[in-house]
């Protein structure tokens, strides 16, 4: 997590609101009342954030931002880059300088879609049987080098779809670009943007109170 602040929730004196917060607060910004020692009508505890490093995120297909961070600069729109786990979290990734094998210092802040979750119905023993091995050779095949890039035709999309060829040879279902964005990444990011946007109310003012029931 970095120097990334732990976003907590709790009701004090009404079930009406929540109060979102790092560090806990000495007043409560409904009733103004002291709230250490009162009662609380919700204990306070983590919300649960969209993000893992890709350490934490064996056979996965892990997103971030191209540039910057999830937390501190991403806005919607931004370009995202997309990459395969390795059984060890190692992340297999397709740029403009080629296939890179990344650790999770360089996806700290990640969304992560575990491969069991996209391939339904499948054995998890046939998918994840030669795993590393089929991610390797994937990577070291010459569609893969840098002078074959293409940001947009030939890039790191095409290369995480391509590999869910190669392990499911025959399955044709995903490999749409966007069929594949809208059905696994796009909810995922959808859900990310709201947390972003409580994350930062919550550290740029300290604390943030919101209706019950109401998204923001
Ligand atoms: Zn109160």
């Amino acid at each position: 997590m970095g120097d990334e602040a732990a976003i907590r929730c709790m009701r004090h004196c009404s079930n009406d609101y929540n109060i979102f917060f790092v560090n806990f607060p000495e007043f409560c910004p409904i009733c103004k009342g002291q709230i250490k020692g009162s009662f609380l009508v919700l204990p306070p505890f983590c919300v649960p954030r969209p993000f893992v490093s890709s350490f934490q995120a064996p056979y996965s297909i892990v997103v971030k931002p191209t540039e910057g961070c999830f937390l501190k600069t991403y806005r919607s729109g931004h370009d995202l880059h997309i990459g395969l786990t390795s059984s060890k979290g190692l992340v297999y990734n397709y740029d403009e300088s080629g296939v890179h094998m990344d650790n999770h210092l360089t996806w700290p802040v990640c969304i992560a879609v575990d491969i069991l979750d996209i391939l339904k119905g499948y054995s998890a023993s046939v998918i994840l049987k030669d795993w590393d091995k089929t991610l390797c050779e994937h990577s070291n095949k010459s569609e893969w080098t840098y002078d074959k890039y293409g940001p947009t035709l030939h890039n790191c999309y095409d290369f995480v779809l391509s590999f869910l060829k190669d392990i499911l040879p025959g399955c044709q279902g995903f490999v749409g670009k966007d069929s594949f964005c809208n059905t696994h990444i796009i909810p995922r990011t959808t859900k990310a943007a709201q947390y972003i946007d409580l994350y930062r109310k919550v550290v740029d003012n300290g604390l943030f109170v919101s209706k019950a029931n109401s998204p923001d």
